[in-house]
């Protein structure tokens, strides 16, 4: 999962979809205009205008009448023009029609008048987006879709911090955890809230991939200039991913000035990595140092409390109705991480309405087969021994031990049991993990507990337990 290369020089294209949000130059400008005229004033003038295209850096709007138009080009052609420039949008012209009648007004700022090439206009455009817009958030990834429990109450609350205060509230704060438990969900969380209690404050939310990508097409475009002032002008910079940026030294030189000009000047910086700060390899120390000055939150592995917590508030999303057991059944089984968690409901779901059956825990079971299977293998035998001798308060060599006595002899059965069925190691190897016993053995063992579960409930229990256990790590 980690990236070994060293090579900074990717060839990424970039997903999001430019001719879709090109609007998003207009209300750039449009909310800038906004700031230097007055609410008044925009009300009535700007905002009637509407956006209809952005075609080889000409902006085409449409305003709502010949008042409104001949206003604009009277009084605030120029000021759109300047925030054009200054803000390098890749804007070369302004058209304003009114009914037929069609406008030009020459926001020109190149001397022939013509668009500048298209591929520096693309990157300033997505360099400008980040800054301004909500683009690249995920809707649903808000504070009141996160569902809270011991696992990640700490970085939830560390995160409502930093919405809350107007200041940073600590520098940075720091978010870690393994894959699909919740970094990426959060980040977007405080985004999205911090937009729109405090309208004002520049929030930029990216991937440090993203992040390496401008800077190189910066330094390609010898205009680090912009891309300094752009990082440094926000409110709250939040990047995620940063173990990305491992042994890309001078994506991580410049990352780290940016990071201490920001915090300098009092801004926010929330970053995401999965390692902790001390532990991200290929980090320079005092890069690392300096990550972990501020809020260093870690997200655990999931508890069966919280799978099912977020299953039950799923299930309220849905049409399909799906029965208690199957939730406590996917709360058992895919302990992996949310995701895979999460993917797994949506299966169900889909598979359900696919084929109009009603869900049910067989039902469950055949459709994750695969998944299921995944997940089972990552309990090992070494995991069983350990939790079975803890159960039984045994020593763990115990497991390997020739002892006879039924102390002993018998946990060390119910152990071989839940090999064979937690696992899919075959008698012999399982014989060779309990001390190099026969495969006859292990087979006896595990029809003699088999036998015994039927009519042994204090047994049945231990077992059932144990078995909970081992799948809920
Ligand atoms: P990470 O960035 O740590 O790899 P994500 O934030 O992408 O993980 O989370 C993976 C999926 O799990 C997302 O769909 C997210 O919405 C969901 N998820 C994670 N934590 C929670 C939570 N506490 N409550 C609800 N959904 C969650
Ligand atoms: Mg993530």
């Amino acid at each position: 999962m980690e990236k070994e290369s060293h090579n900074e020089d990717i060839s990424q294209t970039d997903e999001e979809n430019e001719s879709e949000k090109k609007d998003e130059v207009w209300n750039v400008i449009s909310s800038q205009i906004r700031k230097d005229i007055g609410e008044t004033a925009w009300r009535s003038w700007i905002k009637p205008l509407e956006f209809r295209e952005l075609k080889d850096g000409v902006i085409h709007i449409s305003a709502s009448s010949k008042l409104v138009r001949d206003r604009v080009k009277s009084h605030y052609s120029d000021k759109l023009r300047l925030i054009a420039k200054s803000l390098s949008l890749p804007v070369s012209a302004l058209e304003i029609n009114w009914n037929e009648l069609s406008n030009l007004m020459n926001l020109s700022d190149t001397p022939s008048g013509k668009a500048p090439r298209i591929t520096e206009m693309k990157d300033k455009e997505l360099n400008r987006k980040a800054v301004f817009s909500t683009h690249g958030l995920d809707p649903r990834f808000t504070f009141s879709n996160f569902f809270v429990g011991k696992p990640n109450e700490l970085a939830f609350a560390a995160a409502r911090r930093v919405v809350e205060s107007a200041t940073a509230a600590f520098n940075p704060l720091f978010l870690y955890s393994g894959v699909g438990l919740g970094k990426t969900h959060l980040m977007h969380a405080i985004a999205w809230e911090i937009n729109s209690r405090q309208p004002n404050r520049k929030v930029m939310y990216l991937s440090a991939e993203k992040f390496m990508y401008r800077f190189i097409q910066a330094l390609r475009h010898k205009d680090t200039m912009t891309f300094k002032e752009q990082f440094r002008s926000v409110d709250v910079l939040m990047i995620d991913d940063v173990q990305f940026i491992s042994g890309k030294e001078s994506t991580q030189e410049e990352f780290f000035h940016t990071f201490n000009a920001l915090v300098d000047d009092g801004k926010q910086v929330v970053l995401s990595a999965d390692k902790s700060p001390t532990d991200l390899s290929g980090m320079e120390e005092r890069l690392r140092s300096r990550l972990g000055w501020g809020m260093v939150a870690d997200i655990h592995a999931t508890t069966y409390e919280l799978r099912l917590g977020i299953l039950i508030s799923k299930r309220d999303t849905v049409a399909v109705s799906v029965p208690d057991a199957v939730l406590e059944f996917l709360a058992h089984k895919i302990t992996s991480n949310i995701r895979e968690l999460e993917g797994a409901f949506n299966r169900i779901v889909a598979h359900a309405s696919l084929v109009g059956r009603t869900i049910t825990v067989e039902m469950a079971r055949e459709t994750l087969s695969d998944l299921i299977r995944a997940s089972s293998r990552r309990v090992t035998i070494d995991d069983i021994q350990k939790q079975v001798s803890k159960h039984f308060s045994i020593r763990t060599s115990d497991m390997f031990s020739a002892r006879r006595a039924r102390s002993i002899a018998r946990p060390r059965q119910i152990a071989m049991y839940l090999a064979k069925n937690l696992t899919t190691s075959s008698y012999p190897e399982i014989g060779r993990k309990f001390g190099g016993r026969d495969h006859t053995t292990i087979m006896h063992a595990v029809k003699k507990v088999e036998e015994l579960l039927i009519h042994d409930s204090e047994m049945s229990d231990d077992v059932e337990l144990l078995r909970s256990l081992l799948s809920d790590n």
